[in-house]
Formats: structure tokens, C-alpha cells, sequence
């Protein structure tokens, strides 16, 4: 079974995946390709596969990526192959922006798509200021992106506001449970 979380910049999809495959050990997560760096605790192989602009144009030019998007100058994309021939039992959590969540909700429609929403605007800023990880310009770049982002809430299965990390978590792991005995009947 495919999840897609997907949600705006910064609304806590990294940390929410991250809690629902903590409490789930049986649940994995899929590994995007970037061309950015990675951040501080990062690890190739692990959190992204770490590429640079040449190989990902490689990858593109052989047809291995699903789907891949640009966001904020940086290249991500989704493998192939780690979407085909994933047994119905198997859950694997897709953490994806919004066009890359489009993208492969179109290639596999039976795919439960989760859009993860922001409290508020000022929530998002806080959370973007306090990573630490982004400049003020970059901050404000992301809030832009973000308003835009919100606009392919529509077209997911379930959409969640991020209030808080517990409760996000708890909602997820019962819309993936019922789905999942809906498809088993
Ligand atoms: P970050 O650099 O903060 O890890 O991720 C930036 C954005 O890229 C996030 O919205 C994240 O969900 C998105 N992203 C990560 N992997 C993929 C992918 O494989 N495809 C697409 N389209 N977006 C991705």
C-alpha cells in the first residue's frame, strides 16, 4: 500500500513520518533522490540519496524517476522502482511536495493520499524560523510556496491539520488502519 503524505514547506511531514514509522515498525518509508546537501544528521542512503545535478539529469535522461519536481532550486524525485511491486500488505510512506504527490496519486490512483495542513500561517513561520535552517529571504520564499501549495489540498484523500505532533500522528495511523481493512475486505 502507498502513502503519500504531502503538505506545504515546513508543516512537519519529515517529523510526523518520522513518529508514525517509529510506532510502526512495520511501516518504511520511500527514499527520494535530491540534489541539495544534506542537512546536519542527514545520511546518504537513509533520510534522501544525495546526487549531484549531473547524475539526477542522468537519471531523468534514463527514464528512472516516476516523477520529480523542483523546489527552491533544488531537484527531487521519486525512483521507479521504489513504487513498483509493492505487495498490498506492505506499507511504505511516500513524504513528497504537492506536484510529486499529484504525480503519483495519477500513476496509482489506489494510493492513499494524506495532505498535511499548517494550524496557521504563523505557526508555519515559527517552524520554519526555529529549523534554523533558512534565511529570512528563504523563509519568505517558502511562506509564498506555501500559500500556493495549499491549493492542491483538494485533490488529496484526507487532509490533517499538523496541530500537534501526537495528535497528527494518532489521525494518520487510523486513516491508514481503516483504509487498510477497507482494502482487505
Ligand atoms: P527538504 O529539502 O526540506 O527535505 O524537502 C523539500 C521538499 O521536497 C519537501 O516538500 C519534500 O516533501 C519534497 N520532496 C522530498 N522528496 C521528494 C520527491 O521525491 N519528489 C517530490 N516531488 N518532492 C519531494
Amino acid at each position: 500500500m502507498i502513502v503519500i503524505v504531502s503538505g506545504p514547506g515546513g508543516v512537519g511531514k519529515s517529523t510526523v513520518v518520522a513518529e508514525l514509522l517509529r510506532r510502526n515498525p512495520g511501516m518504511r518509508r520511500s527514499i527520494s533522490v535530491t540534489t541539495r546537501s544534506p542537512r546536519s544528521g542527514e545520511r546518504d542512503g537513509i533520510d534522501y540519496y544525495f546526487v549531484t545535478d549531473e547524475q539526477f539529469t542522468d537519471w531523468i535522461d534514463k527514464e528512472r524517476f516516476a516523477e520529480y519536481a523542483d523546489v527552491r532550486g533544488h531537484r527531487y524525485g521519486t525512483l521507479k522502482c521504489s513504487l513498483e511491486s509493492i505487495p498490498q500488505s506492505d506499507i511504505v510512506v511516500f513524504t513528497i511536495d504537492v506536484h510529486g504527490g499529484q504525480a503519483v496519486k495519477r500513476l496509482f490512483p489506489e494510493a492513499l493520499a494524506i495532505f498535511l495542513k499548517p494550524p496557521d500561517t504563523v505557526e508555519l513561520e515559527r517552524r520554519l524560523a526555529g529549523r534554523g535552517a533558512d534565511t529570512a529571504e528563504e523563509i519568505a520564499g517558502r511562506l509564498k510556496l506555501g500559500q500556493y501549495e495549499m491549493t492542491f489540498a483538494k485533490d488529496y484523500d484526507y487532509m490533517v491539520t499538523n496541530r500537534d505532533l501526537s495528535t497528527t500522528v494518532d489521525i494518520i495511523d487510523n486513516i491508514i488502519r481503516n483504509v487498510q481493512r477497507r482494502q482487505e475486505r
